[in-house]
């Protein structure tokens, strides 16, 4: 049982419910960014993160430095594309229009290959992009979080490795690191990218990457500097590989207190084997996806293998929006959020189930807002008369 104040249940697709020993590791005395006690636990972290990552490779490079998820965008876009060159970003939702944007803002060229609302691209439209023009990298979003759309990272790999072998293959896994399989070595992926506030559990303020020999090579072929700063892995990566071997370091001061709660979660995340994570993940998906079954909801990821594991995005019956029933919910001590596709935001709700919602299944989390779930919307309904 948590030793938090009494709260409702956040359960939105991230920030989500802190584990007690993550948050209390934020109360850490002040300390030097460069002292030795410091220094060891950001270099086990970075180390813990390969695991998360499922890589043994030396030279892929984990990263960890302040700010939101979006930052990773910016890495992606400064560092591995030069202006003009071309990228092909699946769409699966609101967030490969918002990573589109972040690599236009960079100068390079982004097509986007959409798929209806619940749906995404198939492996023979991907491969018929590939083959019709040369893309200097590919993204995928492995949970777009505004659709609750599940991508299958390992066949897109695939297919660009066959049709198109050089283009580097990103994955924003904003929402899914920490909840889906992600095997960085084994599938060949470039980059993932990530923030502390989804499945890792841990509050936000911090992105976490990782970079492919490849995607590293990439960048050290660039003709022109990376096009930013702050997010310039010139500037980052002696950083982190000094801390990694435990060398006092400086470019930017980083967030000490989120490096601890970062630790600690990754201390819990990877002292058991990281499939039992997956396994818990889907099986309480599968408990909600049923749930909402039987109250004759639909999803907007209609098809099961299209699902995600750690939220889901639920259609509102006709005549019912986000402001009819999230009250209720709020009222029975549960934070679902609203919709956040643009096309279709006032017709559906998200509810996240990750992190320590389900690995705690003591806390009752689940069973509490699928109850609540129910509650709402039959008030909501008969308020409405529907
Ligand atoms: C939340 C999210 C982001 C943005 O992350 P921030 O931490 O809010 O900047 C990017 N992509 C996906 C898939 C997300 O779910």
């Amino acid at each position: 049982m948590s030793n938090q104040p009494p709260h409702p249940t956040l359960l939105i697709p991230g920030p989500i419910e802190f584990d007690d020993a993550v948050l209390q590791s934020m109360s850490h005395y002040a300390e030097s960014h460069v002292a030795p006690g410091f220094v060891k636990t950001f270099g086990e972290t970075l180390t813990m993160v390969r695991k998360l990552f499922q890589s043994t490779n030396p030279a892929a490079q984990p990263l960890v430095v302040s700010g939101s998820g979006t930052l990773g965008w910016d890495f992606v876009a400064s560092n591995l594309l030069e202006k003009g060159e071309d990228a092909l970003v699946l769409h699966t939702g609101y967030f490969a229009n918002s990573f589109a944007s972040a690599l236009a803002t960079y100068g390079a060229n982004a097509t986007q290959l959409k798929a209806p609302i619940g749906d995404r691209p198939s492996f023979e439209e991907i491969e018929q992009a590939l083959k019709e023009k040369k893309y200097k990298a590919i993204t995928i979003t492995h949970v777009d979080t505004s659709t609750g759309v599940l991508s299958d990272i390992k066949k897109v790999t695939e297919v660009v490795r066959r049709v198109s072998p050089e283009t580097l293959v990103i994955v924003d896994g904003v929402c899914s690191v920490g909840c889906e399989e992600i095997a960085f070595d084994e599938w060949d992926i470039d980059v993932v990218l990530t923030a502390s506030q989804k499945a890792i559990g841990c509050p936000p303020g911090l992105a976490i990457l990782i970079f492919s020999p490849r995607a590293i090579e990439t960048f050290k072929a660039r003709k022109s500097p990376p096009s930013s700063y702050y997010a310039s892995l010139a500037n980052w990566v002696p950083i982190m590989q000094n801390y990694e071997n435990f060398k006092p370091s400086y470019f930017a001061t980083p967030s000490t207190q989120l490096i601890h709660a970062l630790h600690t979660t990754l201390t819990q995340i990877t002292a058991r084997p990281i499939s039992e994570r997956f396994a818990a993940h889907r099986q309480a998906s599968d408990r909600v996806k049923a749930a909402v079954a039987e109250l004759g909801l639909t999803q907007l990821a209609a098809k099961p293998e299209n699902q995600a594991h750690a939220m889901t995005a639920i259609w509102l019956p006709d005549g019912l929006a986000p402001p009819d029933v999230l009250p209720g919910l709020l009222k029975r001590d549960v934070i679902f959020a609203a919709g956040l596709h643009k096309e279709v935001a006032t017709k559906y709700i998200r509810f996240g189930h990750m992190g320590v919602s389900i690995t705690d299944p003591a806390r009752g989390d689940v069973d509490k807002a699928i109850t609540a779930l129910k509650e709402a919307i039959t008030e909501a309904k008969k308020a409405k008369g529907l």
